[in-house]
């Protein structure tokens, strides 16, 4: 087969908890910037009508046309929504608010929960990384991120009740795998918003450990306030303040992500 702009590694990872605020959109940031940084091809699919992920790597919601929900309802090719970002082999499909409607408009359609694999499946392997930011909810959006994945992986806050709901979201898991997407596997499990100076950030981290093992990343994403600022900068935090920790830890996580195949 012949290398080139074709037949990388083709990768989908939908980036998924339907817990809002426990770091999706940084991870889905952060994480897509690095994995580029490092010579990776990488997509990011904004699969949230906040479009938090849009903005967060610099592009302006008023200047954008079309977006996700164009690819998802009206079949516009994504790579005719996607554009490049400052940020060298990262691009992104953006999300706009019109996303909102998207969840509703679904319900009616054919192969609703095909509808983002199928999109995708053109430009697959043009990438090495295709992470899918979703948002806070197991509707039919995160069901066709889920349908449209390889893997997925699940950012927890380090907090009281950081499993609460996790189970809910193993179950919407296991009917991805059983009516559409048999392959779907758990990618790995990403610790957020640690707080060294608190126990409990360590009990929570033995908690999770316990119940995902080895699936849960050594890198562990510290609380940080340098990567709460680079959103409003447009910045990913490796472009905003690369010696920050909280850059540290995503290059980090980075290299085992990449390290993992
Ligand atoms: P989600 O996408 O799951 O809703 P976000 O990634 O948007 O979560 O994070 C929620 C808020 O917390 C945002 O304001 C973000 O900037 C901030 N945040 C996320 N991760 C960290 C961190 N490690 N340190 C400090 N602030 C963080
Ligand atoms: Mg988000």
């Amino acid at each position: 087969s012949w290398k080139g702009e074709q037949n990388l590694m083709g990768k989908v990872i939908a980036v998924a908890n339907q817990k809002g605020g426990v770091g999706k959109t940084t991870t889905a940031v952060n994480l897509g910037a690095c994995l580029a940084q490092r010579g990776k091809k990488t997509l990011i699919i904004d699969h949230d009508p906040q479009g938090n992920s849009t903005s967060g790597i610099g592009l302006k919601k008023s200047e954008i046309r079309r977006c996700i929900y164009d690819v998802l309802i009206n079949e516009v090719p994504i790579a005719e929504v996607m554009v490049a970002t400052q940020v060298e082999n990262l691009s992104v499909v953006p999300a706009t608010i019109r996303l909102a409607g998207a969840e509703a408009e679904l319900v009616g359609m054919m192969a609703r929960d095909q509808r983002l694999k199928r999109a995708i499946e053109p430009i697959k392997d043009t990438f090495d990384y295709i992470l899918i930011d979703c948002p806070p909810s197991l509707g039919n959006l995160t069901i066709n991120a889920l349908a449209a994945s390889d893997s997925i992986i699940v950012p927890i806050q380090c907090e009281y009740y950081a499993l609460e709901g996790l189970s809910q979201l193993m179950k919407t898991i296991q009917l991805v795998q059983k009516y559409s997407n048999a392959d779907l596997k758990i990618e790995g499990v990403v610790l957020t918003m640690y707080d060294n100076r608190t126990n409990l950030s360590s009990q929570v981290t033995e908690e999770v450990r316990h119940y995902f093992n080895e699936k849960v990343y050594k890198t562990i994403i510290p609380r940080n306030i340098r990567l709460s600022e680079a959103p409003s900068f447009g910045l990913p935090i490796t472009l905003y303040d690369e010696k920050s920790k909280g850059a540290e830890a995503y290059i980090e996580l980075a290299k085992e992500v990449i390290s993992h195949g």
